[in-house]
């Protein structure tokens, strides 16, 4: 679509001069990773064309739009709506969002500097990446706006909210290497080094987000203090999706809720809310139906055996979850809806108990049965939690934790 096709920042070992790993010194391997990073930024090589959606086929572009009316339904297909916006459903997703909630003309967003923020956001998004890709960020603003929508948030978050969530979800994964942060540490890539091995990849995709704020001066007209304030919030929702904090944030929310005292006319209990809404909106995949969780499952795992092909090809001690010769699918998916999906979505149903929810869990069941049929002896351990699909005591394995790290 008229973008240079090199890319910055984190690929994941393009960055890492294998032939130093295993040697005591690698110091050379982060200087080299530096520095490419350095000669690879936009500021080095100028700003890419604004993406020219004119050149969409009419009929397509017209069945894009048809397919925006129903932006708040469950089913909403976005692999569909990718391929009919010539892949860039994560421009015209948030851009529509954005138009439809007021924002743009709420927070007097100049529509230049915006088109150029969507644009790069996306262009920064690995389409190489089976999994952790623009359409992924567009899928978790879909859901997200979904999420919003409920009576719960709709009655009480402020305008002010719901960008951050919009914005906190286009963004959430923002140059995801398409590996974990296991691999970045134990390559010593330069990210894993930045960000002093916690919480890396989301600390990167907020710095980011941060960058392209800037970069493209979209709050430039607000005061100070409040895009400060922007920049916080967002890295504060970003940082949530770092699923090897979910039992953290998990029995936080458990705890409000057993105590009901959620007020949602506290800026802070909404911004927790925000933060568990993200989270739920980024593993939400095996609460869609079928047709679009199979897709997902099928490409993140494709994403974890291609970091296993990599570590074995460089002998390095393979990851849970991404050895395709020890693992597949339905076990990698039935896993991880047992130990990571189903305890946060017993208590987002807890919290907003509506029809969505049911029918999220109603997916939830169904997905998992029809992995378990495709992989009888998988489901061995997991059967009972497919009939009582809130086990919300359960404490996620560190098998499953890793899994999820990566799908976040
Ligand atoms: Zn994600």
């Amino acid at each position: 679509v008229g973008f240079e096709p090199e890319r910055r920042g984190s690929h994941p070992y393009l960055g890492v001069d294998f032939r130093t790993l295993h040697s005591l010194c690698n110091r050379e391997a982060l200087l080299f990773s530096f520095q490419r990073h350095l000669l690879s930024s936009r500021l080095l090589r100028g700003v890419p064309h604004l993406n020219p959606l004119h050149i969409l086929d009419e009929d397509y572009c017209g069945q894009a739009k048809c397919m925006l009316e129903k932006v708040g339904s469950w089913n909403f297909d976005i692999f569909l709506f990718d391929r009919l916006t010539n892949g860039n459903s994560l421009v015209f997703l948030t851009f529509h969002l954005l138009n439809q909630y007021g924002l743009i003309e709420l927070f007097q967003l100049d529509m230049v500097k915006l088109r150029r923020f969507l644009v790069l956001v996306q262009e920064d998004y690995h389409n190489q990446n089976p999994y952790h890709n623009a359409v992924h960020a567009a899928d978790v603003t879909q859901a997200m706006h979904c999420y919003l929508r409920e009576p719960k948030l709709a009655q009480s978050l402020t305008s002010f909210d719901i960008l951050l969530g919009l914005l906190a979800a286009a963004t959430h994964d923002l140059d995801h290497p398409g590996v974990n942060q296991p691999f970045l540490i134990k390559t010593n890539h330069y990210l894993a080094a930045l960000y002093r091995n916690t919480s890396v990849l989301e600390n990167h995709h907020w710095r980011s987000a941060v960058g392209l704020l800037r970069e493209t001066e979209l709050f430039s007209h607000l005061p100070v203090e409040d895009s400060l304030s922007i920049e916080r919030q967002l890295g504060s929702l970003i940082l949530a999706t770092d699923i090897s904090r979910q039992n953290e944030y998990l029995s936080r929310f458990r705890t409000h809720l057993d105590e009901n005292d959620l007020c949602l006319g506290h800026a802070s209990h909404r911004h927790f809310v925000l933060q568990m809404a993200l989270k739920c909106a980024d593993i939400c995949n095996p609460c869609r139906p079928w047709e679009l969780s199979k897709q997902w499952s099928e490409k993140v795992t494709e994403e974890f055996f291609h970091q296993g092909d990599i570590e074995k090809k460089h002998k390095l001690e393979i990851s849970p979850l991404c050895d395709s010769e020890a693992n597949t699918i339905a076990s990698v998916q039935i896993g991880f809806m047992t130990y990571v999906v189903e305890p946060l979505f017993a208590e987002w149903v807890r919290f907003s108990d509506t029809r969505l929810s049911q029918t999220m869990l109603g997916h939830l069941g169904l997905n998992k049965a029809s992995w378990s049929a495709l992989e009888p002896e998988a489901s061995g351990s997991s059967e009972e939690g497919e009939s009582e699909p809130g086990r919300a005591t359960e404490e996620p394995s560190s098998r499953a934790l890793s899994q999820g790290s990566q799908e976040s």
